[in-house]
C-alpha cells in the first residue's frame, strides 16, 4: 500500500480507502463484510469510512466492530452527520445539537472514544456554519473526534467555513469528501483549486462509478448480486447503465489492457494522478473487489495514455 497526507495534515492515510454505504449492514451479510474489511486491513488499507446514516447506524456498527481486532492507533475511522436520524425537527442538519447528539450516538454505536475524522455530511443552509464550526472545535477539545471534514461542498461553501474558522481561530476542515470518478469531474474546476489553495485534501467517494467502471455492466447486463440487480439500491446506479456510458467503458477497457491492467485499477490510477486526491474511496461487496482494485497503486499513467482516456470522455 501507499500512503499519502490528508490535504496539509501530518496524518498518512491509504491511497484506498473502504466505505460502508450499501454494503455492510445492508446488503452484503455480516460474514463476508467482516473478511472483505480484514482483508483490506490485510491488504494495508488504513481508512475506513462510514456514517450515521448508513443503515442507520449498522454501517457503522460493523465496520467498526471488525476493526476492533486491531489496534487502534493502526486505522483511521471515520463518521458523518447530516441526513434525517428521525422524524423531528432536531434529527437532522448541522447544528450544535444535532452535530453534538450525532457524533455522541455513533462513538457509542462503534465503542469508540473517537473518531479520526467528523464529515458535514452536506451543506446546511439552516445552520450558521460558524454554529457548526464551534460544535466540531468543541468536539475536537473533548477529543471525541481528531479531525474535521465536509463532504459535497462547493467551492463557495469551502471558502465561507475556511473564512470563518481563520477570522474565528476555530479548527479548520481539512478534507472535502465529493464524488469523483471518469462520469463526474465537477470538483476539477472550481473545489480542487480552492482546496489546494487552503491546503485541503480530497478523498474522493464512488470512485468506480458504484462499480459501472469495472466493465461488469457492459452491454446492459446485470451480474447476479451487483449493486445493480439489487431492488433496494440499484436506484443509485440505475441512471449510469446507458448505451453512452457501455461505449465509453469499452474503450476505456481497451485502454487498460493496452497497458496490462484492469479497468478498475486503470479507473483507480487515473483518480490518483490527482496530487490533491488523499485516497480514493471504494466499495467492496467481497474480498476479491478490494484485491483487485488495490493493484491500482502500482499502475502508472504515461500522458499518452492520459491523453488517450481524455479522448474518450469528451
Ligand atoms: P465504488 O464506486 O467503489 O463502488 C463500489 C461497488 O462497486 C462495490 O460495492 C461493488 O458492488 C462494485 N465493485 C467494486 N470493485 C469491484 C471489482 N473489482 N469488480 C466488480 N465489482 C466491483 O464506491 P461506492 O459508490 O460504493 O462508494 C464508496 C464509499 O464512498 C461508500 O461506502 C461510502 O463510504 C462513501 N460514499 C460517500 C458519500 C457521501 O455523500 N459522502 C456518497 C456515496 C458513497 P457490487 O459487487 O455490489 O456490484
Amino acid at each position: 500500500m501507499k500512503y499519502r497526507r490528508l490535504g496539509k495534515t501530518g496524518l498518512k492515510v491509504s491511497e484506498i480507502s473502504l466505505g460502508s454505504w450499501l454494503t455492510y449492514g445492508k446488503s452484503v451479510e455480516d460474514s463476508l463484510a467482516a473478511k472483505t474489511i480484514h482483508k483490506a486491513y490485510e491488504l494495508g488499507i488504513n481508512f475506513f469510512d462510514s456514517a450515521n446514516v448508513y443503515e442507520r447506524g449498522e454501517g457503522e456498527k460493523v465496520m467498526a466492530q471488525v476493526l476492533k481486532e486491531y489496534p487502534r492507533e493502526s486505522y483511521v475511522i471515520t463518521t458523518k452527520a447530516f441526513w434525517p436520524m428521525g422524524e423531528g425537527p432536531n434529527d437532522r442538519g448541522l447544528s450544535r445539537k444535532h452535530v453534538m447528539e450525532q457524533v455522541n450516538a455513533s462513538l457509542k454505536r462503534m465503542n469508540l472514544d473517537y473518531v479520526d475524522i467528523f464529515y458535514c455530511h452536506r451543506y446546511d443552509p439552516e445552520t450558521p456554519v460558524e454554529e457548526t464550526l464551534r460544535a466540531i472545535d468543541d468536539l475536537v477539545s473533548q477529543g471525541k473526534i481528531l479531525y474535521a471534514g465536509v463532504s459535497e461542498w462547493s467551492a463557495a461553501q469551502i471558502e465561507e467555513a475556511v473564512g470563518i474558522a481563520d477570522k474565528s481561530l476555530l479548527d479548520r476542515i481539512v478534507v472535502n469528501q465529493p464524488m469523483y470518478n471518469m462520469f463526474n469531474r465537477y470538483i476539477e474546476k472550481e473545489v480542487i483549486p480552492v482546496s489546494e489553495k487552503y491546503g485541503i485534501g480530497q478523498v474522493v467517494f464512488s470512485p468506480l462509478a458504484q462499480g459501472v467502471l469495472t466493465g461488469k455492466y457492459k452491454g446492459g447486463k446485470v451480474p447476479e448480486n451487483s449493486r445493480a440487480a439489487n431492488e433496494s439500491i440499484n436506484q443509485f446506479i440505475s441512471g449510469m447503465l446507458n448505451e453512452d456510458v457501455f461505449n465509453k467503458v469499452e474503450q476505456l477497457e481497451a485502454v487498460a489492457s493496452d497497458i496490462n491492467a484492469t479497468l478498475p485499477e486503470l479507473a483507480l490510477a487515473w483518480i490518483l494522478r490527482q496530487p490533491n486526491v488523499a485516497s480514493a474511496l471504494i466499495g467492496a461487496s467481497k474480498p476479491e473487489q478490494v484485491e483487485q482494485n488495490v493493484k491500482a497503486i502500482d499502475v502508472e499513467l504515461s500522458k499518452e495514455v492520459i491523453e488517450k482516456i481524455e479522448s474518450i470522455l469528451g
